[in-house]
């Protein structure tokens, strides 16, 4: 098998490399990636530092031009990527080849931005003085990513980074380099100039660390757990460096007595449980009023039992595998702790045998939990969500609100007063109404609250809070 290599200065490189491993079948090797060594990751600052003077002075035509071909070529190839993505992190062929189009729109998205950058032109206080208020690229960007959306995520840090002007060092998860060597491939031959993205697969320990404790980085942008999260803040604080969190969740999906239930039931099964339940925007807490109660859980649990649990690439399959035996351990401790806590398991809680040796585990509900539940508190990350009763909209807000975290919150209602109210007073970077929690649109900011995220938003128009800083000119006219 040849090994996919490490791109640093214009340089495929790497002879050392681990095994891509298919959560769906772990006798697969989805393929071999080289794993970057703190040299090698030292190596790809300079390169990104040495790039950055003249990237930051390109054309926006020449960034435009890049970040378009790269955007087509994904969406050329999506079936094959997404394949790729549904074979590597465990995710059922449609919603990976989705994730797939969404890097492919994102890309296209910032190849329209580059061509639309602009400042203002604001007259002084003072007579015969012009202010200019431009946007400049901070420098050499660090982008840390999570493994449960491959591509998608790198595609949303690397797209802005490259359309603002700023050089490039990615690190991807452990668990899930082929996606992103794929988009650092395409973007390689789309024409980027040596050295202005570099690609250092490998250890969050060693690459990862390396790049906290690296003097050059003028921005690190993070995305994975609260506690790898809080390391990339220490790090950056020392530094005095620009750095931006997105970190985890415990999303709020309430139920109100006059929810359309259909509505409600799609809404909650999709948020729980898509995408095995991996989503940062996943709901784990489904707080449902007293009325409608007993209707929602066991329209849910006929739900579930419909769901079927298989390997990724089946067609027939709705829920892929937990992404590795870590997780999977995880999953059934809460599974545990949640039995333990007095919650009651309504469906679900089983590991699961299927043709191909995989982490199968049942879509896992629990009922008669409370907010104060370690199950309802933790993330968990993993096809498993509660239901919470509460008496009204009152004291369903409430809980809702009471969380470590603040990512996305949803509502199931009827109600025009309730759901206005939720929107205004949810106390997260994202509402849905009658909407899963999770599932959300390319072009808009992305990002949450209190434990959640840190610094600007990303995505979209906003993405330029992050990756430039703003100058502010005079001249004597
Ligand atoms: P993780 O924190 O273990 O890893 C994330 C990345 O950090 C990986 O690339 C890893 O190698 C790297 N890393 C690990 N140790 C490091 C260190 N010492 N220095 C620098 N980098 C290091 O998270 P994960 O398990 O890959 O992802 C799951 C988490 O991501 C969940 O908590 C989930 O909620 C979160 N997530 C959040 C969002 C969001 O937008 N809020 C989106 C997706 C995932």
């Amino acid at each position: 098998m040849t090994i996919h290599q490490n791109l640093i200065a214009g340089e495929w490189t790497g002879s050392s490399a681990v095994e891509n491993i298919n959560p769906s079948d772990t006798n697969e090797v989805v393929g071999l990636y080289a794993e970057a060594s703190a040299e090698d990751t030292k190596a790809a600052i300079a390169a990104a530092k040495a790039a950055f003077p003249a990237w930051s002075r390109s054309g926006i035509w020449e960034r435009h031009v890049i970040l378009k071909k790269a955007g087509d070529e994904i969406m050329a190839r999506k079936d094959e990527i997404g394949a790729l993505l549904a074979r590597e992190e465990g995710k059922i062929l449609p919603e990976a080849i989705g994730e797939t189009i969404r890097a492919a729109q994102i890309f296209e998205f910032f190849a329209g931005e580059a061509l639309r950058l602009a400042g203002e032109v604001i007259p002084s206080v003072r007579p015969n003085i012009g202010v200019e208020i431009t946007r400049e690229p901070l420098g050499v960007i660090g982008i840390i990513t999570p493994w449960n959306f491959p591509i998608a995520i790198p595609a949303w840090k690397i797209a802005p980074a490259l359309c603002y002007g700023n050089t490039v060092v990615f690190k991807p998860a452990e668990l899930v380099p082929g996606c992103s060597w794929a988009i650092v491939d395409i973007l390689h031959r789309a024409g980027l100039p040596k050295g202005v993205l570099n690609l250092v697969m490998g250890k969050g320990s060693i690459v990862g660390q390396t790049m906290l404790d690296s003097p050059d980085l003028s921005g690190i942008t993070f995305t994975g757990s609260t506690g790898t999260g809080k390391r990339v803040a220490a790090a950056s604080l020392e530094h005095n460096r620009k750095f931006q969190l997105e970190m985890g969740g415990k999303n709020p999906m309430v139920v109100l007595d006059d929810a359309d239930l259909n509505v409600a039931v799609e809404a909650a099964a999709n948020s729980g449980f898509f995408s095995t339940g991996q989503r940062c925007t996943a709901s784990s807490r489904l707080i449902v009023t007293e009325g409608i109660h007993d209707k929602f859980v066991a329209a849910l649990t006929e739900k579930l039992q419909t769901l079927v649990v298989d390997n990724a690439l089946k067609p027939t399959t709705n829920i892929g595998p937990v992404v590795d035996a870590r997780q999977l351990k995880t999953d059934t401790d809460y599974i545990e702790i949640g039995k333990q806590e007095g919650a009651k398991l309504a469906f679900g809680g089983e590991i699961i045998k299927r043709e191909t040796p995989g982490f199968f585990l049942q879509p896992t509900l629990f009922t008669e939990a409370t907010n104060q539940m370690r199950i309802s508190r933790e993330e968990i990350f993993g096809p498993v969500a509660s239901v919470i009763r509460v008496k009204d909209y009152d004291e369903a807000l409430a809980t809702a609100n009471d969380t470590p975290f603040g990512l996305s919150a949803g509502i199931a209602t009827t109600s025009l007063k309730h759901a206005t109210h939720f929107k205004r007073n949810a106390e997260a970077g994202m509402v849905m109404v009658n909407l899963p929690t999770a599932g959300v649109d390319f072009h808009v900011p992305f990002g949450g609250r209190k434990g959640s995220s840190y610094g600007p938003r990303e995505q979209g128009k906003y993405a330029a809070e992050f990756y430039t800083t703003v100058k502010t000119a005079y001249t004597l006219a």
